[in-house]
């Protein structure tokens, strides 16, 4: 896709008097060339993608470094006793966001929105919106067009990657594309949309990428339940009438120039941050 703001893609869906996900609809259809039924099934396929993911999750399974695996049962045993205090909803996008990052870890198939390491932010969120709330499936194919169009937006205006941007790049990005498909299905406006986009990078601006071992699984897998909260509350801010001061766009700029900024040592190299802890150094000599 080519949307280079959402300044822009306002703009467009206004001229076509169409909503956001329309037009990244049509952005779509156009650039694969393909009829609108086939974009829609295409879109929804990867719901359903996300569906087995979750599904196919096992418990008993863990990586090949034997630091993930196991954490999504933990969750899903302390909500059968009743003993999580964050509530029926926000419990199982915890659940679902562990479960897929674990299965990441593993090497089982995920759907990876934007990256693989944060698979666990949209999936959750939209599977725990899909388990309480009942969205059709063309609810849930709209809320897709809108993150993958937010998406669209970050990696042409700042980047997707941890290597060059930092964890506020992937999780920041996934968060924000949670929060944008959210705001669909609860019928946000464009602004609104956009609002709950800005809270949600916002609030990770910053995070560094400091994979212990330089592999996938600490903090990311963990990181993922940030993420999707976050994607939760932001879009709940936005909701209820709560603006951010600064746009969208601008937060995605400031998340690029700090990306510039970040040094090397947090961006996926494992040279600094956590994954140069006493702990971290110990993983990375039993490579
Ligand atoms: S810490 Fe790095 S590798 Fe892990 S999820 Fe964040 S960006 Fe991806």
């Amino acid at each position: 896709m080519s949307f280079t703001s959402m300044k822009d893609m306002i703009q467009r869906a206004g001229e076509e008097s169409c909503t956001l996900w329309e037009i990244i609809r049509k952005e779509d259809m156009l650039e694969r060339q393909v009829k609108k039924e086939e974009s829609m099934e295409q879109m929804y396929s990867l719901f359903e993608a996300m569906k087995e993911a979750d599904k196919s999750y096992n418990g008993n399974q863990r990586s090949l470094s034997g630091l993930s695996g196991g954490d999504g049962s933990k969750i899903q045993q302390a909500i059968q006793k009743g003993i999580m205090i964050s509530g029926d909803f926000i419990s199982k996008v915890m659940e679902g966001a562990i479960k897929m990052g674990e299965s990441n870890a593993c090497m089982k198939r995920i759907v990876a929105a934007p990256t693989a390491g944060s698979c666990g932010v949209l999936s959750s969120v939209l599977l725990a919106y899909d388990a309480f709330y009942h969205p059709t499936k063309e609810e849930i194919t709209h809320a897709l067009y809108m993150a993958a169009g937010i998406g669209d937006v970050i990696s042409n205006r700042a980047s997707i990657s941890g290597a060059k941007g930092g964890c506020q790049a992937e999780i920041g990005s996934a968060s924000a594309m949670a929060a944008g498909a959210i705001a669909v299905l609860r019928d946000g406006t464009a602004t609104q949309i956009c609002h709950s986009g800005a809270f949600a990078l916002k609030g990770l601006l910053g995070l560094v990428c400091d994979p212990i071992g330089g592999l996938v699984e600490v903090p990311c897998v963990k990181r993922n339940v940030i993420g999707a909260v976050n994607a939760i509350t932001s879009t709940d801010l936005a909701i209820a009438g709560v603006e951010s001061k600064v746009p969208f766009d601008e937060v995605i700029d400031a998340m690029a120039e700090i990306g510039e900024a970040m040094p090397c040592a947090y961006k996926e190299t494992s040279q600094g941050g956590l994954a140069m802890t006493e702990t971290g150094k110990h993983y990375e000599t039993m490579k």
